[in-house]
This record gives C-alpha cells, structure tokens and sequence, in this order.
C-alpha cells in the first residue's frame, strides 16, 4: 500500500507537464473549430497516438500507478485543454476499464490493445450499458444474451443507447441480461469483435457539450460473438447466476456497476479539468477589464466569486485524489467515496464555468471566448456515469444502509 500524498512525485510531476504541453499546444488551439464540426478529431488522436498519449501503455501505467494520481492529473491536463477532444482521446478508456474489471488475463489481453490500434491505424472503443428505458436504472436492461449451445455462441439482441463512440468503435463492449427475472445480478458484458455481423449504429445525437465527442445508438440485431467474448468466462457466469437464483446476499457482482465504480474518480478529474480552465480564464479577464475606472477583480463582488470558484476546485480535487488513491489500493468504499468525489467535482465544474461565464460579462456569452464552450462541455457532468441524484443515492446508502429510494 502507498500512503496518500499530496505530493506528486517526480514521474507524476513529469507526465503532467507532457500531457499540459500537448493540452495547450495541440488540444486547445483545435477546440473551438471540433466543437462546430461536431465530429470525431481522428487527426488529434492520432496525434496524441503518435506521441504515446492515446496507447493502452499510457493508460496501464496510470492506472496502476500506486500514488493513485496517475489517472487523475492525466485526466485534468487533457480536460483543461479541450473536453470534447479530451473525451474523443479518453472514451475509449471506459471499455478499456470494463475488460480490465471483468475479464480474464487472456481477454485482457486479447482485446485491450486492439480497442486503440496502432499510431498509424488508431481505433477507438465503446462501452454500451445505457438503453432508452435502462439510463439510471441499470437493472432494467432488455438487451438479451442467449447462449447457443451448440456452437459455443451468444446471440445478443437489443438497443444500447448514448453509447460514446458507439458505432465506430473498432471494439464495442455491451452489458446484456442472461436472465432477466435476476435483475442486474443476471447481467454479463460482452465483447463485440470488430466486424461482427448484426451490430450497426443508429442515430448519432446531436449536443449541448462535448461537441468532438462522437455519442450514438447501436443496434445489436442478432449479433453472435464467439463463447470466448464473455467477459470473466462462462463457469464464472453460471456460478454467480446460481448463487443469485439461490438469492445468496452478494451473489453476483454488477458488471456495469463494476464498471462505474471504477471510473468515477477519473471523471471527477475530467470536470475538475474544464473547471480549472474557466476559472483562468475568469481569473485573467478580472485583473485586465477595467470598469468604473479600475480592474473588476478589485471589487469584492467579483474577487469572492473567484476565492469560491478555486476554493471548490481545489476541494474537488482532493476528493477525487483519495478515491483514486483509494481505488488503487484497495480501499472499501465504505461512505461511496467515489461517488462523493464524481457528485462534487461534476456540480463544481458547471458552478465554476456559469461563473466564469458571468465575469466575462457579455464576452462571457459568446463563442470569441471559450468559457460558453466549456459551461455546454461541463454540464454533462451532472448527468453521465451516474447522474448527480445517483451519485446522491449511493452515498446516502453507503453512509445510512438503508433502503432508501
Ligand atoms: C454525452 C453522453 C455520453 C454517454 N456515454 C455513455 C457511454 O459511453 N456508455 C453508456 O452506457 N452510457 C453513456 N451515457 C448514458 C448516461 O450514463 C445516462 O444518460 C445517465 O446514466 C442517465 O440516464 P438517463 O439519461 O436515462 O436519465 P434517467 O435515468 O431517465 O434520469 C432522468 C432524471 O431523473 C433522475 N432520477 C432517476 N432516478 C432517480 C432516483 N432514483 N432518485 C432521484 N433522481 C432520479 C436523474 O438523476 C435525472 O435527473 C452517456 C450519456 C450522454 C448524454
């Protein structure tokens, strides 16, 4: 175990320079002209591909990092620099994390590398749990997984909504039901190998935020993967489910639950990211516009809105560092420290970036200034990986046990 500090050591202290470097130079110079686009920016992932930034590598090293910073300061650099392109570079990292969570050595290391491809042929990843009726109830997914015996196959059959990358993704990972009377205890993630017949993408959605971000349904319409792309295998799977049947308390983890719980910091981090932009943004625009005859920072009014917007950021961030710090090594959650950390680095990114927006003034308001943008980028982060109420929900559970609804 590695004791939390606050410290980041020299590597760390490293990376988060190199990752500023290419935020600032390559990331946020592009992010106005994505966000119209409303497309994936493949040139800036294959960019930051070529440098080491968007590999598997990167990403375990971080992740494994025992500090528990690793994720976190990654997360911020590329955020601060753009989060529509921050997420089109990162998105892929959430199947990443659901392979890692749930599968076996040899699928780990199947299918992780192929999710990002090679510099030369970058590809990205999704991962599908979200469905038109199954957002933050997760245990109302109707996405079925039949085993087919005879071939050693699963057929999944279902519609996987808001998927990040969903439909271009070179590998798509999709938490389906195997026994739907068992509710998110019946439920397993799959592997889709490229090229899978019967997978396809509906509509791709148009956005507030994260505009480079690329968000859309995908259709599984009688797609067959291979008995080898359930995810953690099938003895594993028919041993939970028969604990479950036998209602044994913990009788089956939550794929997708797992999968959140894992993540939440990370995304905790992104926000802080967009926060920390626009308070600098604000920050830098108080000492230089001047009205009534002097800088607007020197009138307490605005020079408090600045002292709050940092202090939140700041406390933001030390929430998310210790549930990082306690993802990594091994900590119970036992007051949803994750979620705690997600809840309040999200509401603090759309406080921060609405007063950002408010100091601009009207410059604030419009997209000359790239505070709009990231009050749009920083409102998604009340409402993916578990909405704010979600977030709410877990920790009063976890800090109560009780039952509540
Ligand atoms: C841009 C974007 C990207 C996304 N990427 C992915 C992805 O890659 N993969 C994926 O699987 N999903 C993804 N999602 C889905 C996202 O996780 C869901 O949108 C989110 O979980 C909320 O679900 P919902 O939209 O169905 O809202 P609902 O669950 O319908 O919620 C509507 C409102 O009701 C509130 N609410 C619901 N239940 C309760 C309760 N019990 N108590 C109090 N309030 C409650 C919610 O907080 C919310 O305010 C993405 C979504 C977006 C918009």
């Amino acid at each position: 175990m590695t004791t939390f500090s606050l410290d980041p050591g020299p590597d760390q202290i490293a990376v988060r320079d190199w990752l500023h470097g290419f935020a600032a130079d390559v990331i946020r110079p592009a992010a106005a002209e994505w966000d119209e686009r409303e497309e994936t920016p493949w040139p800036i992932i294959q960019e930051a591909a070529k440098l080491g930034i968007y590999s598997l590598d990167f990403y375990a090293q971080q992740f494994f990092d025992p500090s528990g910073v690793g994720i976190p300061i990654a997360m911020e650099e590329l955020f601060w620099g753009d989060a529509g392109i921050g997420l089109a570079i990162t998105g892929t990292t959430l199947a990443a994390v659901a392979v890692l969570a749930n599968g076996t050595d040899e699928q780990i290391g199947t299918w992780a590398p192929q999710m990002f491809g090679t510099p030369e042929d970058v590809k990205v990843a999704a991962f599908c749990s979200s469905e038109p009726d199954a957002g933050s109830d997760v245990s109302a997914l109707r996405t079925r997984a039949v085993y087919d015996q005879a071939k050693d196959e699963w057929v999944l059959n279902g519609t996987k909504t808001w998927a990040t990358n969903g439909g271009i993704a070179h590998v798509h990972v999709v938490v389906a039901t195997v026994d739907p009377e068992l509710g998110s205890r019946g439920q397993a993630s799959f592997v889709v190998p490229p090229g899978t017949a019967g997978l396809s993408q509906g509509q791709k959605f148009k956005k507030h935020g994260i505009r480079a971000s690329h968000t859309a349904e995908v259709v599984l319409d009688g797609v067959r993967v291979p008995g080898h792309c359930l995810l953690g295998g099938k003895e594993k799977l028919d041993a939970r489910l028969a604990r479950a049947r036998e209602g044994a308390k913990g009788g089956g983890k939550n794929a997708a639950m797992a999968t959140f719980e894992a993540s939440r910091p990370a995304v905790g981090a992104q926000a802080i990211g967009i926060a920390r932009a626009a308070y600098e943004v604000a920050l830098d625009y108080a000492g230089t516009r001047v009205q009534f005859g002097k800088p607007i920072i020197e009138n307490q009014g605005v020079a408090f809105q600045l002292a709050d917007m940092k202090t939140r950021i700041d406390a933001a961030r030390l929430l998310v560092w210790r549930a990082s710090w306690m993802a990594v090594n091994n900590k119970p959650f036992t007051s949803a420290e994750g979620s705690m950390s997600k809840l309040y680095a999200g509401e603090t990114a759309k406080y921060v970036t609405a007063q950002a927006m408010q100091i601009l003034g009207g410059n604030g308001y419009t997209r000359e200034y790239p505070v709009e943008r990231m009050h749009r980028d920083s409102a998604i982060y009340t409402v993916f990986e578990g909405t704010s109420e979600i977030q709410r929900l877990v920790i009063a559970r976890a800090i109560s046990g009780a039952p509540i609804r």
